[in-house]
């Protein structure tokens, strides 16, 4: 018996061969790094601890929030069925992380919390929207901040006349005054103010806060029989935004929107903000501090 191994000769290839080897070797490297690139470029949101976008009430009080709500909710859409102003979408593929999950466009369509009774937290099945939430008052999904003091037309000592968006757009919110019940379209709803204050005045926090105190002095006078038209919200709120005097870095005082703690981010200032684009917008990471 030989205690020689036997090796098998690998076959000899040409030079061509080889080079052409070497670049099927390059190719298929560069594709697979591609690819799990383009992976990892969808969690990098998560692995910054960052959202892509505004979430739906309930969603979200903290990056760690985030990273749960991703993995709990199951993508069926019944927050968006329920929504009565369409605020709600489904992620596309160019959103990233997230395929699917529901989240808001504030610019294009905020939640005003017009169905009261948080239809989409009822809506959802597996509580990724939490069901702690009670009153549209107790949500936290961002916070407002005017980005840009120099375009907002109160800061610059001016008035707003027409449609806050112009009109062809298509957003939609409830005007009490119009119908409690159905939202319209902000184009068919012209405003004409001295003063713009439009971020104050459709704040549905402060619209909540006035209509509290409204059937406060209602109730002293025996006026409201209807417990029924106090449910939907604490009352009252806590402010979350109000116009008022600041100094400016130029010496000069002007009035400035002011956002208080009472924010929850919903997004309604940003979407009826007249200038293009918004001088007020929602911070979605910022809510952390917040709460
Ligand atoms: S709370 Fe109501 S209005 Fe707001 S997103 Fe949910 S369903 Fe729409
Ligand atoms: S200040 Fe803006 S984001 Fe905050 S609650 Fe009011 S409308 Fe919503």
């Amino acid at each position: 018996m030989s205690d020689k191994k036997e090796t098998k000769r690998k076959p000899v290839l040409s030079a061509k061969r080889r080079e052409q080897s070497r670049r099927e070797f390059l190719r298929t490297s560069a594709m697979a790094a591609g690819v799990v690139g383009f992976s990892l470029l969808g969690f990098l949101p998560v692995i910054q601890g960052k959202t892509l976008a505004l979430r739906p009430p309930g969603a979200l009080k903290t990056t760690d929030d985030e990273k749960e709500f991703l993995s709990s909710c199951i993508k069926c859409g019944q927050c968006v069925q329920v929504c009565p102003v369409e605020a709600i979408k489904l992620a596309d593929l160019d959103k990233g992380f997230g395929v699917g999950s529901p989240y808001i466009d504030a610019r294009e369509q905020a939640c005003d919390f017009s169905c009261d009774g948080l239809q989409c937290v009822l809506a959802c099945p597996t509580g990724s929207l939490t069901h702690e939430l009670n009153f549209p008052a107790d949500t936290r999904m961002g916070f407002a901040r005017l980005a840009t003091p120099g375009k907002c037309l109160a800061v610059q000592g001016k008035g707003f006349k027409g449609a806050a968006r112009g009109p062809d757009y298509k957003g939609l919110l409830r005007y009490d005054e119009v119908d409690r019940w159905n939202p319209i379209l902000v184009a068919d709803y012209p405003y004409d103010l001295e003063l713009c204050d439009l971020c104050v005045r459709q704040c549905p926090i402060e619209i909540r806060i006035t209509q509290c105190l409204e059937e406060d002095e209602a109730a002293k006078s025996k006026k409201v029989e209807r417990v029924a038209e106090r449910h939907g919200n604490e009352c009252p709120p806590k402010h979350a935004i109000a116009l008022e005097p600041i100094e400016m870095a130029d010496g000069v005082t002007r009035i400035h929107p002011v956002i208080k703690e009472g924010c929850v981010g919903c997004g309604v200032c940003e979407m009826i903000c007249p200038p293009e684009p918004a001088a007020i917008v929602i911070d979605i990471d910022k809510i952390t501090e917040m709460v």
